[in-house]
């Protein structure tokens, strides 16, 4: 990709800013976490160094970020980042996933955030994975069974639960997206409402206006920053 990581950064942020005047929302409510599972690591370097303390960054694979963040000029970076998981976790790596991230974003079920807090030796930041696509491969709890689970799994020790997130349909049909998104809204605000510490994950880099103009306050976004898979 010839343009630079930054002013894709910019971009994406003028993207931002655009749907919360659209929405009447205020631009300091939305966080873009930035996904770095596909991105070359000088870019990576490059927006970290840029954001600064306090950045975040998404990785979707244990073993390539364990890879990333061994090398030196990660290493120095990594107390300086909120490292966020959000991919798959298998129940052999999720020991591993908790001792190296700082979020969890990707719990599907009771079983797996069972795992963690008994991998766990403090609360674990984590986000419960919401299902939006009958498709077999994508992970999470249907809306309608989430609340259920959410009262579960906040009675486990070792887990602070704080959010949702979720993966919407690849379309741009805003009359499928919206009423998915508005969903998982209503659901966020009535089960985390209360919560000083929350987040609602919803939105990429095809859909990051719609999941703004419904609510999202931690959209997740890769291709749009760092380009498309090499
Ligand atoms: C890769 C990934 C993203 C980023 O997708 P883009 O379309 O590249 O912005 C967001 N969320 C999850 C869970 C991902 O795996």
């Amino acid at each position: 990709m010839q343009s630079g990581v930054i002013d894709n950064y910019q971009n994406v942020l003028k993207r931002v800013k655009t749907a919360c005047a659209a929405a009447g929302r205020r631009e300091n409510e939305v966080t873009v976490l930035p996904v770095i599972k596909y991105a070359k690591n000088e870019d990576v370097l490059t927006l970290l160094n840029f954001l600064g303390s306090g950045a975040a960054a998404a990785e979707s694979r244990l073993q390539d970020a364990q890879k990333r963040w061994e090398l030196p000029q990660f290493k120095v970076l990594r107390q300086k980042v909120n490292l966020h998981y959000i991919g798959a976790l298998q129940s052999n790596k999720i020991a591993k996933i908790v001792s190296f991230f700082d979020f969890i974003d990707s719990v599907p079920d009771i079983e797996t955030a069972r795992r963690i807090d008994v991998a766990a030796s403090k609360p674990v930041k984590c986000m419960l994975q919401v299902k939006l696509t009958d498709r077999v491969t994508q992970s999470g709890v249907k809306p309608e069974d989430a609340p259920a689970l959410i009262s579960e799994i906040k009675n486990l020790k070792n887990i602070n639960l704080c959010g949702l997130m979720a993966i919407a349909p690849q379309t741009e049909d805003e009359k499928i997206l919206r009423p998915l998104f508005k969903t998982v809204k209503q659901l966020w605000d009535k089960e985390f409402g209360a919560q000083k510490e929350k987040y609602l994950s919803l939105g990429m880099s095809g859909d990051l206006e719609t999941a703004v103009e419904e609510g999202s306050t931690l959209p997740r976004v890769g291709s749009a920053i760092f380009g498309e898979k090499q």
